[in-house]
C-alpha cells in the first residue's frame, strides 16, 4: 500500500519577532547557577529533533522557525503552515510560572478536531516522560491554534522546575519525547485520512 503524503508544521515557540519585529521573544526564562535558561532555546532543539524524526518517516516537515534568527510573528504563524499545505500543525513550548514548585506535562487543543490527537499525545508523553499529568486543556484564543486543521500545543514541562527541567534538557528524554510526538501524529493522520 501507498504510504498517504503527510506535512506536518513543526512550530518552536517564541524566537525572533514572534512578539515585535525585530526583537527576540525568549518565552519563559530561568536562571540556574548562573546560566540562562531560554524556553525559545529549548523549544527549538525539540523541534529541530521532531522534524529530524518524522523526515525520517517519510513526513514532509514545515518549520515556522528553523534558528533563533528566522522572523516568525506569532500571529502569522497559522497562515505560514497553511500556506505551506500543512495536514497539522505541533507547537512546543514550556510552562511557566512564579511557583518553581509547578510540574508536569499538558497538551493544549482548539476544538473536537484536535481534542483526540491532544489526548493521545497526553497520555503517550506521560507515560514516556513520566512527568505528572497536568491533563489537556481546551484554548480557543491561542494564535496558533487558529490553524486550518489539526493542531495541537505541547507545554513540555516547567523550565523552572529542576524536576522537570533536568529531564527536558537529557537528550535521551528528548528523543524519546520527539519519536512519541512522531508515532502518535502519523498514526493519528492516517486513521483519519
Ligand atoms: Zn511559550
Amino acid at each position: 500500500m501507498r504510504r498517504t503524503a503527510v506535512k506536518v508544521c513543526v512550530d518552536p515557540g517564541h524566537g525572533m519577532s514572534n512578539r515585535q519585529m525585530g526583537v527576540f521573544d525568549s518565552g519563559a526564562t530561568h536562571v540556574e547557577n548562573g546560566f540562562l535558561f531560554r524556553e525559545a532555546d529549548i523549544a527549538l532543539g525539540y523541534g529541530l529533533a521532531l522534524k529530524d524524526t518524522l523526515r525520517a518517516e517519510d513526513v514532509n516537515v514545515f518549520m515556522t522557525r528553523d534558528d533563533a534568527t528566522d522572523h516568525a510573528p506569532v500571529g502569522k504563524r497559522a497562515a505560514m503552515a497553511k500556506n505551506a499545505a500543512c495536514d497539522a500543525l505541533i507547537s512546543l513550548h514550556l510552562n511557566d510560572v512564579d511557583d518553581d514548585g509547578a510540574n508536569g506535562l499538558e497538551v493544549l487543543f482548539r476544538d473536537a478536531e484536535d481534542k483526540a490527537l491532544a489526548q493521545k499525545l497526553q497520555d503517550a508523553l506521560v507515560k514516556v516522560t513520566k512527568m505528572r499529568d497536568r491533563k489537556i486543556t481546551q484554548r480557543t484564543d491561542l494564535a496558533v491554534l487558529k490553524f486550518q486543521g489539526v493542531a495541537v500545543l505541547v507545554e513540555l514541562g516547567f523550565i523552572a522546575n529542576d524536576g522537570d527541567r533536568a529531564k527536558l534538557l537529557d537528550t535521551q528524554i528528548r528523543e524519546a519525547v520527539v519519536r512519541t510526538i512522531a508515532d502518535v501524529t502519523i498514526q493519528h493522520l492516517k486513521a483519519n485520512a
